[in-house]
């Protein structure tokens, strides 16, 4: 059937013309703004202008040092932003969660998480995703598509606006997706955060989580960026491993190993390695040995998460972290517990979304704890 509006006027048998899609200004660099703006008989410095704009969230109407003709010219052509606010929850710790709609109608999730004196925004690198870690809501969705760049750094955006005067210090990639499986408009959004002319947050202060693609890590290693890795491990050996994160079939721990090491070299940077405890599979001596031997050498921490479980299979002890993070420091390992937040924003991640589309595990997840950062 065809959707009411201008096409269900025409013949049968002659398509509709979609209307041609505008580009979003947010996903461009300065120089390509230049070149945008050049099209347009417009100086080189406007860029600049238009590029802070955009990154403090500006409608084109409210561009007040741009010539009027210039903003409908702008509106007329192109976007600021493609996202709209669907919901907000807030929890009693400050921490909430965003979930924003896409053109194309797909849901995306952001978490804003305030702490001491940083603020950190969790983005979403995807809608769904392809990976299917077994504690994860977002791998039960599928892989619907990957964000652009501009769609990643709208995410902050909205925050930044939603916070003021409160400013954003430090951005995960830890939201819904893979970023390494997105890797061109995730390392792009990092350059448009970082940039100094707009949100300028520092490269140090931005993280990539990932669930250990190898060739991804080396080559953001090899970027030039000062980004902070994660690495998504939760298991030291590969047999647990695989059961967690299936795609350590494809790229067992001894690559993923290989590739953090290769990271921290380039870049000087530590490797946090994500570590989400599930009582009696990844928490025992076994588990804590082979993680000695696997970090030997490398400059690490690792992070232990309780489990936000998805479902009442899930096996859950509160007690099980510490005593973990006792067997790693009896090794020397650097360990920290993170605390579980916002359980009251669904903050693990695509359990928002996974409830405003109205998946089954969505409700079971809401009265426990949330995903630690
Ligand atoms: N795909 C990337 C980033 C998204 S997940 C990655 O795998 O790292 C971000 C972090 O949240 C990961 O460390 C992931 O393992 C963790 N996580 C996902 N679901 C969780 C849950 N139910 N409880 C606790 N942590 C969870």
């Amino acid at each position: 059937m065809r959707p009411a509006g201008v096409g269900a006027y025409l013949p049968a048998g002659i398509a509709m013309k979609a209307p041609a899609t505008k580009a979003d200004l947010l996903g461009l660099l300065p120089d390509e703004l230049v070149l945008f703006l050049r099209g347009l008989g417009q100086p080189r410095y406007r860029a600049g202008q238009l590029f802070s704009w955009l990154h403090r969230g500006a409608a084109f109407d409210e561009m007040t040092d741009l010539p009027k003709l210039l903003r409908s010219r702008l509106a007329e052509l192109a976007s600021a932003g493609t996202l709209r606010a669907e919901a907000q929850e807030t929890a009693p710790d400050g921490a909430a969660k965003l979930a924003l709609r896409a053109t194309d109608e797909h849901l995306v999730e952001t978490v804003l998480l305030p702490h001491g004196r940083r603020t950190t925004v969790c983005v979403s690198s995807q809608i769904g995703c392809a990976y299917q870690c077994r504690f994860c809501a977002t791998g039960r969705q599928g892989l619907v598509r990957s964000l652009t760049a501009g769609e990643i750094v709208e995410q902050v955006v909205r925050v930044q606006q939603a916070c003021h005067p409160t400013r954003v210090t430090n951005v995960v990639f830890m939201g819904m997706g893979e970023p390494l499986a997105n890797y061109h408009a995730v390392v792009k959004a990092v350059r448009l955060l970082n940039h100094s002319g707009g949100l300028h947050i520092g490269a140090r202060h931005i993280a990539v989580s990932t669930c250990g693609l190898p060739d991804g890590i080396r080559r953001l290693a090899s970027e030039g960026l000062q980004v902070a890795l994660a690495i998504s491990l939760h298991a030291a050996t590969d047999d647990v491993r695989s059961q967690l994160v299936p795609a350590n079939r494809k790229h067992p721990i001894a690559e993923v190993v290989s590739a953090a090491r290769a990271y921290a070299e380039r870049t000087g940077r530590k490797i946090a390695f994500q570590y989400v405890v599930v009582p009696g599979l990844n928490d025992t001596p076994d588990q804590a040995r082979r993680l000695a031997a696997l970090t030997h050498g490398l400059p690490c921490i690792v992070n232990l998460i309780p489990c936000n479980p998805l479902s009442n299979s899930e096996p859950t002890d509160p007690r099980s972290a510490g005593r973990f993070a006792h067997l790693l420091r009896a090794r020397g390992i650097a360990v920290a517990i993170r605390r579980s937040r916002g359980a009251e924003v669904l903050g693990a991640c695509g359990q928002l979304r996974s409830r405003l589309i109205g998946q089954k595990d969505a409700g079971r997840a809401e009265a426990r704890p949330a995903k630690a950062r």
